[in-house]
């Protein structure tokens, strides 16, 4: 047997080698243990990932380049039916809506391009149904080379149906606009028009795409208008004005007509508070502003005729009240100067003149009285005055009429009637024409009553009953209409023009008063009035304010 191996120098390497191979199996078992721990790492690190991913609502997944998914979550499950096994390792293409493929294909080859553009598609559901679908996807690199894309699919139905009721809901909102016969118009900031319904563009003779996205000022305005518009526009905007709600302003249409429109707006505001724009709803009214001049015009012609005409009147029966008064004076002074000269025939005649020339001065003081009311120039001229002297006075002046027809005249006073403050000739002309009317339509062998009273609301109530000849019902709405005689034929027992009653309203109105009639054929009338104890121009101190 050889002694090389027991040589100390081969001892001593062979010690050496063997202390070397243990230290390398020491190294050997420890990587062994560092790998072992690394790799409980990366499957605890794996297990968390996996789990937050099996929790999400929203489906993340992977797809190789051939399309087949390598990679998805359990909410596929829950958006599709389909489990994760049945889906793995399938082509994505089968399970997408077939209308959406050409467009899902290209906006996939612009993500794979680095493109990450999200993009919306359908999908089919196990059962049939569809599923609006979001992506957002990224491609996934290895050594530099493209081996996939990551994604993740959010279930959008909810968004949709809430887009799809918003749709309708703003159909349903163009409808009601484009039924409605204005024009319905919103400028933007810029002066350009962001909406405006069908109506408004038949109105103004433009399409839609023509007047959308086009500055409203200069399309619409005629020029002298459009700067001082565009001004003041901005000035709305800016809150240098406030908006008005309510303009008129012309409108040229497309076919070049000019047009006025009546503007209602109102300012658009974003959701904090910023304006957007104003909002405006224009109606034609140039038919109505033409038909609105004409009308005007023609009143103005018509005032004017009525003025000539009044003022004619007014002369005209001026001119004969003086020679009227004149036939008066002398035939009276005649009757009582050469009484005892004059024969029963004379005296006769003079009386009968005398008789018609106050009749005529009657009728020219009506008319007088009507021109004045007509031309507006009739004024309250008020003073305080006992009303019962009044009433006595008128009475006394009517008593040789209703001695002479045979009827009874009457006074009935209130106690409470005492001072009234009107215009004084005006209430005895309201009395005169009342006591008159009903003592010539009473038949001989009738009465007449005048009574008066003051009540709380109306004031001063007077009325004058008759047992007349009555008035019927279809004559009693017509009776304050200026010259209406109930019986207009040329043979008509009455006399008179027609005046009378026309100008008792006229003065009760001027007073703030109320007149009124009761009567039935052949059974009588009584006309009543009223009129407040004091008008507006009343002076402080009277014997009404201290009553009162
Ligand atoms: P006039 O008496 O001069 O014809 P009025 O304007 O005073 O004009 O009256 C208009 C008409 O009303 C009279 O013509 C008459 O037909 C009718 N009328 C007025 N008062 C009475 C009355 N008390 N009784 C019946 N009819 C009356």
């Amino acid at each position: 047997m050889s002694d090389i191996a027991t040589t100390p120098e081969l001892h001593c390497r062979s010690e050496e080698t063997s202390n070397e191979i243990s230290i390398l199996n020491e190294k050997v078992e420890e990587l062994a243990r560092a790998l072992e721990d690394t790799k409980k790492i990366l499957q605890n690190t794996e297990d968390f990932y996996t789990e937050k991913l099996e929790t999400l609502n929203d489906v993340v997944f992977s797809v190789d380049l051939q399309g087949r998914f390598t990679y998805i979550n359990s909410a596929i499950e829950h958006i599709t039916g389909y489990k994760v096994q049945d889906v793995l390792d399938t082509p994505f293409m089968q399970y997408v809506h077939p209308d959406d493929l050409p467009k899902l294909l290209a906006e996939i080859k612009l993500t794979l391009a680095g493109e990450h553009k999200p993009y919306m598609f359908r999908i089919l559901k196990k059962n049939g149904e569809i599923v609006y679908i979001h992506t957002t996807s990224r491609a996934i690199f290895r050594d530099n080379k493209i081996v996939g894309i990551n994604g993740i699919m959010v279930d959008i139905f909810q968004l949709k149906k809430v887009e799809k009721d918003l749709k309708q809901e703003r159909d349903r909102v163009q409808k009601y606009l484009d039924v409605v016969r204005v024009i319905i118009l919103v400028i933007d900031r810029d002066h350009n028009v962001s909406l405006i319904n069908k109506k408004g563009c038949e109105i103004i003779g433009y399409t839609e795409s023509e007047i959308v996205g086009h500055n409203w000022f200069d399309t619409c305005l005629p020029d002298r208008e459009k700067d001082d518009s565009k001004a003041n526009y901005s000035d709305i905007l800016s809150g240098k004005k406030s908006i008005p709600e309510y303009v008129e302003g012309s409108l040229i249409k497309k076919n070049g007509e000019e047009s006025i429109f009546a503007w209602n707006n109102i300012l658009l505001k974003d959701d904090m508070g910023i304006v957007e724009g104003i909002l405006m709803s224009g109606e034609d009214i140039t038919q109505r502003k033409k038909l609105e001049c004409a009308f005007i015009e023609a009143k103005a012609l018509d005032e004017n005729a009525n003025r000539t005409k009044s003022e004619f009147l007014a002369n005209i029966t001026h001119e004969f009240r003086t020679p009227l008064n004149c036939i008066i004076g002398y035939s009276n002074i005649l009757v009582e100067e050469l009484s005892d000269s004059l024969n029963q025939y004379h005296s006769k005649y003079l009386n009968n003149i005398s008789i018609s020339a106050n009749k005529l001065l009657e009728l020219v003081n009506s008319v007088l009285e009507m021109s004045r009311i007509e031309a507006g120039t009739g004024k309250l001229e008020c003073s305080e005055f006992y009303v019962p002297t009044s009433v006595r006075c008128i009475c006394s002046n009517l008593m040789a009429v209703a001695t002479r027809n045979n009827t009874s005249l009457s006074i009935e006073l209130s106690m409470n009637v005492d001072y009234i403050y009107a215009d004084k000739p005006k209430f005895e002309q309201i009395l005169y024409n009342l006591v008159n009317n009903a003592i010539k339509f009473t038949p001989a062998g009738g009465s007449v009553k005048i009574s008066a009273n003051v009540l709380h609301d109306n004031g001063l109530v007077v009325s004058v009953k008759d047992t007349g000849i009555g008035i019927s019902k279809a004559d009693l709405q017509k009776l304050f209409k200026p010259f209406y005689q109930v019986d207009s034929s040329l043979e008509r027992k009455f006399g008179g023009t027609g005046l009378g009653l026309f100008i008792v309203m006229k003065f009760v109105e001027m007073h703030n008063g109320k007149v009124w009639v009761e009567s039935e054929e052949g059974k009588g009338s009584v006309f009543s009035f009223s009129i407040p104890l004091t008008q507006p121009d009343q002076p402080k101190r009277s014997v009404l304010s201290e009553r009162t």
